[in-house]
C-alpha cells in the first residue's frame, strides 16, 4: 500500500462540517460528490498529500446513518491508496481479512474502492482505493 489517501469522517451535516474543517485546515472544500450506491454525500478537503473526506448520509438506510446512530459523529474509516486493488484484495483475503465486497466498486473522487471489515482490523473500517485512470 502506498500511503494513507484519506480519512473518512461521518458527520450529521455536510455543510456545517465543511465550514468547520475549512476553518480548521485553512483550505476550501474542493469537491462535493454524492455516491448514490453508498447512500452518502461527500466533501473533500486537501491536507498535504492527504485528504479529509466528510460523509453525510443521504438516506436513512445509509451505512453512515447507521454508524452515527450507533457511535455518533467521528472517524469512520481510513483509506489506503493502492496501485492494483484486485491484487491487494487477493493478498488480504489470503491473509484472512474479511472483505466487504468481492469486486472493487466505484467510490467517490474517481476511485475504485473495497472495504475491509472492522472486525478484521481491530475495530477500524479500512478502505482500499485505486485511482481510475
Ligand atoms: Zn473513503
Amino acid at each position: 500500500m502506498n500511503k494513507i489517501e484519506h480519512i473518512g469522517i461521518a458527520v450529521n451535516n455536510l455543510q456545517q462540517a465543511g465550514d468547520i474543517y475549512e476553518k480548521l485546515l485553512n483550505t476550501p472544500v474542493y469537491k462535493i460528490e454524492e455516491v448514490l450506491s453508498e447512500g452518502v454525500k461527500t466533501a473533500f478537503l486537501g491536507v498535504g498529500n492527504n485528504k479529509i473526506e466528510l460523509l453525510e448520509a443521504s438516506n436513512p438506510d445509509s451505512p453512515i446513518a447507521k454508524f452515527i446512530a450507533k457511535k455518533g459523529e467521528g472517524i469512520h474509516h481510513i483509506a489506503f491508496e493502492v496501485d492494483d486493488i484486485k491484487a491487494e484484495m487477493q493478498r488480504l483475503k489470503a491473509e484472512g481479512f474479511i472483505l466487504l465486497n468481492d469486486e472493487p466498486k466505484p467510490g467517490a473522487d474517481n476511485k475504485l474502492v473495497c472495504f475491509v471489515h472492522p472486525k478484521s482490523a481491530n475495530g477500524v473500517l479500512i478502505e482500499l482505493c485505486q485511482e481510475i485512470k
